[in-house]
């Protein structure tokens, strides 16, 4: 053993060497570095990066970027679970650390050349509030692949810790073949408490989805999580599946979820065919943006949906591997459990964000509420949202439009922007909170954050903008047609199934258009 770890040792100062050319490579220090709560003094996980010349990676932390492309900027961190040893050249080096979202940074001079100092606790400042309104975050879309069993547990156990999230919700995916490198299909259905750590709850449901090709466009994706068993197809059609029809639509898949108490959630923003129907339908219980992909911005969906007068909680999450701060934040009330946190999203008590903080209050009333009126009246608006980094601009958006902006100003170690102000309603609309940034976060990901909306009704009557409803018209027509033409069906009555979704989603948009224009 003892020359095992010379052999170590030895391969570690050549590595040093290496990092630390052009001067003369002295000892390695093996100090413990820990991250505490500025005001506990308790441990807290978290991520560092390590620079001298160039960032350096002690052997026995784990890369934050694990699975992703390590040049990019999330390779650079490294996850500190807690106090760990790690061996450390005598250079100047300069320690950057933060953890999570809702804490600032800090930065660590050290040259170990000349300190003697073998324990390094570095305190960080938690600047946000939600917290003590009950406000949780998770992830609720993530996949891993090419890991090992041991590996895919500890990732899952470390990276969620060290970004601070409370809730993480892991799904199964079938794709003839490939998914054989899918490690996270080996968790069964439900909570996976051998893996929660750092007071994360980990739960696992599944990805339920439809393509016509291997990566095209089909009937969309779902996440189905809170779900005791699996639902089957996992994936339908042969350009998933290489063996089956186009048939059952994910509304079934859906509904088996809802029947087993499970939630769905829309995947990729605007992505797929069948997200209209199934929202009209009622089906749908969120929708994710962000979470993998490229796939537009609010204007393609959310904006459209709210302002055609649908509900929608908005939600996010990451896909393959943890690439970026991406979380939902949801007021769960009681205890925090998988059921509590998804009941608090499907009420629409949420905001989605990679960064900044966000607080958003119409006459006290928060995400998700709506409020009635019988006429025209004012409401009180206050928003805040809160960042370790320079966010630029908070902005008010009703029905789809920024009615109000607020830049941000720094604040003792973080960036808030505030608005208050009086909005005048006298017709049904929906108003929400959202920054808009080209900033972006430690981990190389664009700024975001945006709350759900709080919905004005009139009487009962709510917001219904026609051009939006003839925007997802187009939307249902299209897809109709392309499953006309693309569809693989064994029966007639597959394809009506099929095909009738769409034209109940259609009788529905012409209903709505119709009352529209009798007001
Ligand atoms: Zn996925």
């Amino acid at each position: 053993l003892k020359s095992a770890t010379a052999l170590v040792s030895a391969i570690l100062a050549i590595g040093w060497a290496a990092f630390l050319a052009p001067g003369v490579p002295r000892r390695d220090t093996r100090v413990s570095l820990v991250l505490v709560d500025h005001e506990t003094r308790q441990p807290i996980p978290g991520v560092v990066r390590i620079r001298a010349s160039k960032s350096l990676t002690p052997t026995n932390l784990t890369s934050r970027g694990w699975g992703l492309d390590q040049k990019t900027p999330i390779g650079e961190w490294l996850v500190l679970p807690g106090k760990r040893s790690i061996d450390l050249p005598a250079q100047p080096l300069v320690i950057d650390a933060i953890s999570g979202i809702e804490t600032g940074s800090s930065q660590t001079d050290l040259d170990l050349t000349n300190d003697a100092r073998t324990e390094i606790e570095i305190p960080l400042r938690r600047f946000s509030r939600v917290r003590e309104g009950g406000w949780a975050c998770a992830n609720t879309h993530l996949h891993l692949k090419d890991l090992t069993a041991l590996e895919a547990d500890q990732y899952l156990k470390e990276i969620p810790a060290a970004d601070r999230l409370d809730a993480l919700f892991v799904s199964y995916l079938e794709r003839a073949e490939e998914d054989r490198t899918y490690i996270s299909n080996r968790y069964p259905p439900g909570r996976l408490k051998h893996l929660e750590s750092g007071g994360v709850v980990v739960s696992n449901g599944q990805e339920h989805r439809h393509n016509f090709g291997p990566q095209g466009e089909g009937f969309g994706h779902v996440m189905l999580l809170g779900i005791k068993e699996l639902v089957q197809p996992v994936s339908i059609g042969a350009g998933i599946s290489k063996k089956d029809p186009d048939w059952p639509s994910i509304g079934t898949g859906i509904d088996r979820a809802h029947a087993q108490g499970g939630t769905a959630i829309w995947c990729h923003n605007h992505w797929g065919f069948e997200d209209v129907p199934n929202w009209l339908a009622g089906r749908l219980d969120a929708q994710n943006i962000f979470d993998g992909g490229s796939h537009g911005s609010y204007e393609d969906s959310f904006y459209h949906y709210l302002s055609a007068g649908l509900r929608i909680p908005f939600s996010t999450g990451t896909d393959w591997f943890m690439y970026d701060f991406a979380r939902c934040y949801a007021q769960v009330s009681g205890e925090l459990t998988p059921e509590s946190w998804l009941g608090a999203l499907r009420s629409g008590r949420t905001f989605i964000t990679n960064g900044p903080l966000l607080e958003f209050k119409v006459d006290g009333h928060g995400p998700g509420e709506a409020l009635d009126i019988a006429a025209a009246r004012e409401f009180k608006v206050i928003a805040t949202a809160r960042g370790r980094l320079d966010f630029g601009r908070l902005e008010l958006v009703k029905n789809g439009h920024v009615v109000e902006t607020a830049m941000t100003r720094p604040e003792d170690g973080h960036f808030e922007a505030t608005l208050s102000l009086a909005v005048t309603a006298s017709e049904p609309c929906w108003l929400a909170a959202r920054i808009t940034s080209d900033r972006k976060n430690e981990y190389g990901s664009v700024l975001f954050a945006h709350t759900s909306p709080v919905y004005i009704t009139r009487q009962g009557r709510t917001v219904c903008q026609e051009p939006d409803v003839r925007f997802l018209m187009t939307q249902v027509e299209f897809a109709r047609s392309e499953i006309m033409a693309r569809g693989k069906f064994d029966t007639d009555s597959q394809r009506g199934a099929i095909i009738g979704l769409y034209d109940h989603a259609m009788v529905d948009l012409k209903d709505r258009l119709a009352r529209r224009q009798s007001e």
